[in-house]
Order: structure tokens, then sequence, then C-alpha cells
């Protein structure tokens, strides 16, 4: 697997869409498409934002289930993406995101990047990138 079409022209997702969509564009267009294809256990909300949790593990962004342990409060997964990265790099870690509200199960069990998730998240790259 090569990165050279992450949010490039050639890419799948955007085969059929009008030249040079922003940033903005494309990212509405992603998100609307990830959940209509991928649908999570719970809503997901993805925030674009100057990230300010930055670790050398996850330097672009993050996920988590916010209300995880509140019991009757509304669950919901909540992306966070380094908005200074270019959009490449956030269209990857948003798929990378969106794998592991996926697959929220292994999380727990500290398999985050385990086959299971790698096999998932080959799925969505399929989807939207190349076969
Ligand atoms: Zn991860």
């Amino acid at each position: 697997m090569t990165d050279s079409n992450w949010g490039d022209p050639r890419a799948k997702y955007i085969i059929g869409q009008p030249q040079n969509l922003t940033v903005d564009q494309k990212f509405r267009l992603i998100l609307k498409l990830l959940r209509k294809d991928f649908p999570c256990e719970y809503p997901v909300k993805v925030r674009r934002l100057i990230y300010p949790f930055a670790t050398d593990k996850a330097p672009w962004g993050d996920c988590g289930l916010v209300n995880e342990y509140k019991p009757g409060a509304e669950k919901y997964f909540l992306i966070r993406l380094a908005k200074k990265a270019d959009w490449c790099r956030q269209f990857e870690t948003l798929l990378h995101e969106w794998t592991h509200c996926l697959t929220w199960h292994l999380v727990g069990n500290g398999k985050d990047h385990c086959d299971s998730f790698a096999r998932r998240f080959g799925v969505l790259y399929r989807q939207y990138i190349e076969d």
C-alpha cells in the first residue's frame, strides 16, 4: 500500500465530484459517505481543531467514546483531527479513527491495532481510495 492516493483526485470517493473541491467540501463529503456506508454503534462527531493532545502515538488525531462510563447519558464517538495537517493526512487519520469507532470493542481489550482492526481499515480504504 502506498499513500500516493490519499485525498488525491484519483481517489474513488472523489471521482465524479467537481474539480478543485476545497478541504471543507472534501471533509463534508467523506463524512457523509462514512455515516451512510459505515454507521457505528453510536453517532460520530468529528472536530477539526488545533490539536493540542499530540503524542508520538497520536500526532494527528484521536477518538473516544464520550460518556462511556456515565449511565443514562447519551453516548457518542468524538474524533478530533489536527486541522493544521494537510488534507491527505486528515483524511487518512479520519479513516483510521473511524475504524476505531467501528471496532471499539477491541480498544477495551488493548488490541486497538490488531489484525482485525487492519482488515476493517482495509475495507474503508478500498471503498474510498483504490481497489
Ligand atoms: Zn489508532
